[in-house]
């Protein structure tokens, strides 16, 4: 019994060696991404439900590895933010999305919206204020055509800071949007207090939208609640056609999913565009 008990911690130790040693090569590999422009940026359109135009772009972070391969934000963003990095790689997405933005405005397209995902610890830890005016100036790009996607979760933590930052922000004339609008706590007091502008009802509501009654009704609850508040609501997650028209008979103003198109790097996604604009 000893034997296996030692041998049990062993391998314990080791994993723990391991994600250790995991945790500090991402780290440096981030940094060196950083300084070496490593990082890229793809973009999901976003659909108007009553249209069918592309009324915006979800901007989507991804690491591009030495070898070419690109990395999905969910194994890095975690580090980033336990070591801080978040707050100069989300700088770098916000001036990247915002110049972005204005380069397809010069190409002509027309104005969309662009949609840039927040970290709670950019508020935190960041000037993240600062940031967001940089990025407009620098690029031009009007403050109502850039969107931040916040989790409910850094609405209820109900920090002055946060609070004086979305007023600042929304001042400015940028627009909030609430991101897996349904998953977080159940208080919805902060729909009142800050003046957000969209709900983003969460895949996991929408995923099984068609088989699911449960999901319909959460789904045209949060849809009526958004038209009674003057809230837009879009749909993430939307991978089949039939799924797409019960959102409309939902009444959801917008929906974003591999059915419309996957996150695009930024040449496809004005391929996408054109083509959707002739069909
Ligand atoms: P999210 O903000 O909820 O983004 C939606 C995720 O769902 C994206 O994954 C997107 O590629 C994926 N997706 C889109 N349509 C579909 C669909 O029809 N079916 C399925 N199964 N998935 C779909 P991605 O790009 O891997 O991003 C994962 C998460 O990483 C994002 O979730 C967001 O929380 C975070 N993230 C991405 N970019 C950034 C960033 O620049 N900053 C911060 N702080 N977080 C980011
Ligand atoms: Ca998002
Ligand atoms: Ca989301
Ligand atoms: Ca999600």
């Amino acid at each position: 019994v000893k034997e296996s008990g030692r041998g049990a911690c062993r391998f314990f130790d080791e994993t723990m060696n391991s994600d250790a040693l995991d945790h500090l090569q991402l780290r440096n590999g981030l940094r060196r991404a950083l300084d070496r422009g490593g990082f890229v940026l793809h973009y999901q359109p976003q659909i108007d439900l009553t249209s069918g135009a592309v009324s915006g772009v979800e901007a989507l972070l991804r690491w591009r590895a030495d070898d070419g391969a690109l990395i999905p934000p969910a194994r890095f963003i975690p580090v980033a933010e336990e070591s801080g990095l978040i707050v100069p790689i989300g700088d770098w997405v916000l001036r990247e999305a915002c110049r972005q933005a204005m380069l397809w405005q010069q190409a002509g397209l027309p104005p969309l919206m662009m949609a840039v995902n927040l970290s709670a610890v950019q508020f935190r830890r960041g000037d993240l204020l600062q940031t967001v005016i940089i990025a407009l100036t620098e690029s031009g790009l009007p403050a109502s055509c850039l969107e931040l996607e916040l989790t409910e979760s850094l609405l209820i933590a109900d920090n002055e800071n946060v609070l004086a930052v979305l007023r600042a922000l929304k001042q400015l004339g940028v627009k909030l949007s609430i991101d897996d609008f349904g998953t977080g706590y159940s208080s919805l007091a902060y729909l009142k207090r800050f003046a957000v502008d969209q709900l983003k009802i969460d895949r996991s509501f929408v995923r099984d939208l068609r088989s699911d009654p449960e999901d319909a009704a959460i789904v045209r609850a949060i849809a009526q609640m958004g038209r009674s508040l003057g809230l837009r609501t879009l749909a993430e997650g939307v991978e089949d056609s039939v799924t797409a028209s019960l959102l409309c008979t939902c009444q959801c103003d917008a929906a974003q999913g591999y059915y419309f198109a996957r996150p695009l790097p930024p040449e496809e996604f004005v391929s996408f565009f054109r083509a959707r604009q002739e069909s």
